[in-house]
This record gives structure tokens, C-alpha cells and sequence, in this order.
């Protein structure tokens, strides 16, 4: 089995975190590998589907927010330095049926007091977002900077660049296994095995399968998502102004994003309230039509003119903690071996920042930026 020269870092899975790892790794001079055992872009993992939606406020842990914000900054960075467009911030309308403890109501005005968002009234949706519909009580927020990513563009021009900025990319080969020891770690793959200084591990919904003995408590979710054509593009289309949408609603908890270039209104439920466990091996790829009728009843009832035909369905997988935060750390029992996995229903818009915290950790041990809640000991 042929090695080859020693890299500084490898990264093994360059979905939208390993891409993104690569990037600033190569973007920092270091000799950088990255190994993905199918193609970027690929529909198989976590990120496929076209785009995710991105916001900078935060309804869990405030430790996000800087995270979201240098996102934002860095998502632009790569748009002006490949020419791609890869961030439309359309905003975001966030329709709520409030609790009876009115904690809903007091966690929006709080984000209105920081500046995120506004809380609107229905007179005000009714004015400004016509397309939308509020019952009884409920009441609305809206986040002007969010958007969404286009997100296997975004894996493919972190990869692209990656390889500008001097990075060996390997696609179609499978890591089978690492060691390290004093000298460095020795990734094993079909193909032939990689030494390097340091490993990057960003395996998305594979990640138990390369933790050398380390229990993680990881849930891997299968989640839909049905397209739609507009019955009114001219309500629910982003060439039209509409926004991102977020439905907390009796009916359950529900996220989409407009049509845009035709791929058709996006709707999707949260996995964790309605997703089925299972893993990257077993998923299954076939959709029942009820998942589908279910998707369209909340789009039928809060956003009228969003779901005339259906376009597409695709599944996806999610991957959570216990605690739903990621994991971006040493590996416990070896500090030549860094993880970026857990990055639940909500990591894609964070796939810069925290390539550049991997980078940092990779090649300097340490980082600026404050990750201290995604520690990987805090289950120990
Ligand atoms: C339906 C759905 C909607 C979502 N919506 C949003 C949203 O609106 N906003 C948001 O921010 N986030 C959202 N998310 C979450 C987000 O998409 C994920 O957090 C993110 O994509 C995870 O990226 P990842 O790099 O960890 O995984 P992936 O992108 O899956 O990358 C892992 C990569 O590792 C490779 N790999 C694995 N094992 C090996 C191996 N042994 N050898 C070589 N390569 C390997 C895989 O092929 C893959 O390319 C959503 C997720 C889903 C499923």
C-alpha cells in the first residue's frame, strides 16, 4: 500500500464543516488533504437539498451568536473571492402560537430588545407579508439579515478554493481507519494510507464509525423535506420579495425557505420533534405520501398560495447530541486528532466559522473565537 508524502493536516469528509476545514487550512498555507468518500456536493449526508436558511439570532445557547455573525462574514468573503453567489438574505417571518406562560412572546421581545428581529402584530403581517396567515392570539417575528446558502455550492467552492489555495483533494475514497502515535496519524483508506501532523475529523452523520473506541451520544435522524410549486409566485416566490418562513404552530414546528429559480417552495418539519432515528447505513430513502400531505396541511393553513404541485421530496440526516450543541474539539484521548461532528438540524450556515476554529485548533491549539460549550468532555 503506497503512503505519500506527509500533509501537515488531512480532513476526512468534506460535506459542508470537512469543506470548510479544508479551506482554511489550505487558505493558512498548511499542506492540507482532504478525503471524501463521494463526490462534494454529493446527496447522501447532511447537506443536500439546494439551500439552508441562516440567521444570526438565537433561540439556544447566546455562545451561537458570535459564531452566526462571523459566518455571515465569512460566507461573504468566499462569495467575493470566487465570484459565486453562495448568501441571499431574503428575511425571515416567524409565525408563533404563544404559550400560556407567554415565555414565547418574552423571548421574542427580548431578541427585538437586542436588535435581531421585530415582533409583529397580525395587522402588520397582514400589511407586509400578505401571503402569511395568523389565527386567534398568534403573533409573528421578523429577522431582516437572515437568507439562505446555497449549500452544495457552498461545499463545492470551499473545495474549489481549497484546491486554489494548494490543497490535495481525494475524492471517491473512504477512510477504513486511523492511528497516531509520537510522530504523527496514519489514515487509512482503499486507495492507500495518508500520514499527517494532525486529522481532521468531519464525518457528519458517519461520525461513530471513526472514533477509535470514544462513546460520543449521538442521534442520527432521518428528516424530509417537499418542494412545491407556488400557487402564488407572486406571494411565495424570492424573486417576489418573499421571505424564509418558520412556523411554531400547534400543528408542530416547521421551517422552509420561498421558491427560488423554480426549485419550488421548501418545507420541512423538525427533526427532532417528528424525524425517526436510525443511521448513515440504514436510512431510508423512500418518502410515504403522508409525510408529504403533512408538510402541505401547515403550508395550506398558515401560508396560503405557498404549496400547489408537488415538485420534489428528498430525505436528509441530521446528527444531535443530547444536549443538541456540536462537538468541536481535541479528540479526548488524542490531541493530534480534532472532531467537527453533531451539527444537529442547524450547523450548515455555521460551516466557515467553524472551518476556521478546526484550522486554528489544527495549527496553532488553540482559537479566538469562544467554543468552550462544544467541548467533546462535557459527556464524560
Ligand atoms: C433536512 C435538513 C434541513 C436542514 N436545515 C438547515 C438550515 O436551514 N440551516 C442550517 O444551518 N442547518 C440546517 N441543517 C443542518 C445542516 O445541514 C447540518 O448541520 C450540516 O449540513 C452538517 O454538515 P456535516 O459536514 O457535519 O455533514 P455532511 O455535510 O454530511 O458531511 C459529512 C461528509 O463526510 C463524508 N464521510 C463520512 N464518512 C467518511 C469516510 N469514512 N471517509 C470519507 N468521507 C466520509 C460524507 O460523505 C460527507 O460528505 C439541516 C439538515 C437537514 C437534514
Amino acid at each position: 500500500m503506497a503512503t505519500e508524502q506527509p500533509f501537515d493536516v488531512v480532513v476526512v469528509g468534506l460535506g459542508a464543516i470537512g469543506s470548510a476545514a479544508l479551506y482554511h487550512l489550505a487558505a493558512r498555507g498548511a499542506r492540507a488533504l482532504g478525503l471524501e468518500m463521494f463526490e462534494p456536493g454529493h446527496g447522501f449526508g447532511s447537506s443536500h437539498g439546494h439551500h439552508r436558511m441562516i440567521r444570526k439570532s438565537s433561540n439556544q445557547d447566546d455562545g451561537y451568536v458570535p459564531l452566526a455573525e462571523r459566518a455571515f462574514e465569512l460566507w461573504s468573503a468566499l462569495e467575493t473571492e470566487s465570484g459565486q453567489e453562495l448568501l441571499r438574505q431574503t428575511g425571515e417571518i416567524r409565525l408563533v402560537q404563544p404559550d400560556a406562560a407567554g415565555s414565547k412572546r418574552a423571548q421574542a421581545e427580548a431578541l427585538q430588545a437586542r436588535g435581531f428581529l421585530e415582533v409583529l402584530d397580525a395587522a402588520e403581517v397582514a400589511e407586509r407579508f400578505p401571503g402569511c396567515q395568523l389565527y386567534d392570539d398568534m403573533f409573528a417575528t421578523y429577522e431582516a439579515d437572515a437568507g439562505f446558502l446555497w449549500s452544495e455550492r457552498g461545499i463545492i467552492t470551499h473545495v474549489a478554493q481549497a484546491r486554489r489555495h494548494g490543497a490535495t483533494v481525494r475524492t471517491n475514497t473512504e477512510v477504513t481507519g486511523w492511528q497516531a502515535d509520537g510522530d504523527g496519524v496514519r489514515v487509512t483508506t482503499a486507495q492507500g494510507a495518508y500520514v499527517a501532523d494532525r486529522l481532521v475529523l468531519t464525518t457528519g452523520p458517519w461520525a461513530a464509525e471513526l472514533l477509535n473506541g470514544l462513546e460520543l451520544p449521538f442521534r442520527v435522524i432521518r428528516s424530509v423535506n417537499g418542494y412545491f410549486q407556488p400557487e402564488r409566485p407572486d406571494r411565495w416566490t424570492t424573486e417576489q420579495g418573499a421571505p424564509n418562513f418558520l412556523l411554531d404552530v400547534a400543528e408542530g414546528s416547521y421551517y422552509g425557505i420561498a421558491s427560488v429559480d423554480g426549485i419550488g417552495v421548501k418545507i420541512g418539519r423538525s427533526a427532532t420533534e417528528w424525524g425517526t432515528p436510525t443511521t448513515a447505513r440504514t436510512i431510508r430513502r423512500s418518502i410515504d405520501d403522508e409525510e408529504i400531505a403533512m408538510m402541505r396541511r401547515a403550508l395550506e393553513r398558515y401560508l396560503p398560495g405557498a404549496a400547489g404541485s408537488e415538485l420534489a421530496r428528498i430525505t436528509c440526516m441530521c446528527t444531535y447530541t443530547v444536549d443538541d450543541n456540536f462537538i468541536v474539539d481535541r479528540h479526548p484521548a488524542c490531541e493530534r486528532v480534532l472532531l467537527g461532528c453533531g451539527f444537529s438540524g442547524r450547523g450548515y450556515k455555521f460551516a466557515p466559522t467553524m472551518g476556521e476554529v478546526l484550522a486554528d485548533l489544527a495549527l496553532d491549539g488553540t482559537t479566538r473565537h469562544t467554543i468552550d460549550f462544544l467541548a467533546a468532555t462535557r459527556f464524560q
